[in-house]
């Protein structure tokens, strides 16, 4: 396969760097084709702004969306944003590295997928009618594809599980997994998360190193995280509410939004 790594990490001496450079040297060892887009290091720019429009003239009002729609249809993106985009439509598979801050992902990929998941590519795709709602969470331009998430996390697992009070971390991440990953069509495997790593010891790394080698020789075979499709019939369209009678009647929250038995992170 051909895989796009996406690693957010301001230090290439840090955990996270060695993790990366365990997961691209399984990942070849495998056989597969490896890029890496390094945010930090190649001094990516984060924020929307005017810059990203050329050719929105200087008196004309930033509509942030209908300048990106206008873009891609007229392939005036800027270069940084088409390089990126032509690795996701080369790459099979996606992942996104990136250390827990503040419960979300370092800005500098959050303004990655701000820039380069452009209207008419990632979202504003497809009819929308009385049967569907625009080709999105489980269909669209990167239907067929892979991606997962490799996440670093000062606090416990415990803190993360069910009732910890950090709140569980399938529904941390589902903003990422489900909201950036599913809504253009990545089929979403579960995230490999390594828990406790602000005092981690060589015998620590090493397991850790190991379960990330098992995450990554398993990446094409790996299911997905069963997530509903939007228009696969369990929605109500044009209000987009899962269908009485699916899901438990008690559960509200993300965890609706799961066909069947939940993901095993
Ligand atoms: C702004 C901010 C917000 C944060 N928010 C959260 C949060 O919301 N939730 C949460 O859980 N955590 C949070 N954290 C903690 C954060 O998730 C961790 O500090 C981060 O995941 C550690 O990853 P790193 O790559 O920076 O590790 P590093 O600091 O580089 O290393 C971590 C440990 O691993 C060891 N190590 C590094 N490389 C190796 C190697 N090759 N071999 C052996 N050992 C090695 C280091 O010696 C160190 O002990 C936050 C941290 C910051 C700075």
């Amino acid at each position: 396969m051909n895989i796009l790594l996406v690693y957010a990490h301001p230090e290439p001496r840090s955990l996270n760097g060695a993790l990366r450079d365990v997961a691209v040297r399984e990942l070849e060892a495998q056989g597969h084709t490896v890029r890496v887009s390094d945010l930090y290091a190649d001094r990516w720019k984060s924020e929307v702004d005017r810059a990203d429009f050329p050719t929105l003239t200087p008196d004309a009002r930033l509509l942030p969306v209908a300048a990106s729609k206008t873009a891609f249809d007229t392939d005036t993106l800027t270069d940084d944003v088409k390089a990126e985009i032509e690795k996701l439509l080369w790459a099979d598979a996606l992942i996104l590295q990136f250390p827990l801050w503040w419960f979300a992902m370092p800005a500098i990929l959050k303004g990655w997928v701000d820039r380069v998941f452009a209207y008419g590519f990632a979202y504003g795709v497809g009819e929308h009618s009385d049967r569907r709602w625009g080709d999105r969470y489980g269909e669209g331009t990167l239907a067929g594809k892979r991606a997962m998430l490799i996440v670093t996390a000062g606090g416990w697992e415990e803190h993360y599980s069910p009732r910890g009070v950090n709140g569980p971390i399938d529904d941390l991440l589902f903003p990422i997994n489900h909201g950036i990953l599913y809504y253009p069509g990545y089929d979403v495997l579960p995230p490999f998360v390594a828990y406790s790593v602000d005092r981690l010891d060589e015998a620590g790394f090493e397991a850790m190193a190991e379960r990330l080698r098992e995450r990554m020789r398993t990446l094409a075979t790996t299911p997905p995280i069963p997530y509903r499709q939007q228009n696969g019939g369990d929605y109500r369209i044009p209000s987009m509410q899962l269908r009485p009678g699916l899901g438990d009647p008690d559960a509200a929250g993300f965890a609706l939004h799961l066909n069947g038995a939940g993901p095993a992170s």
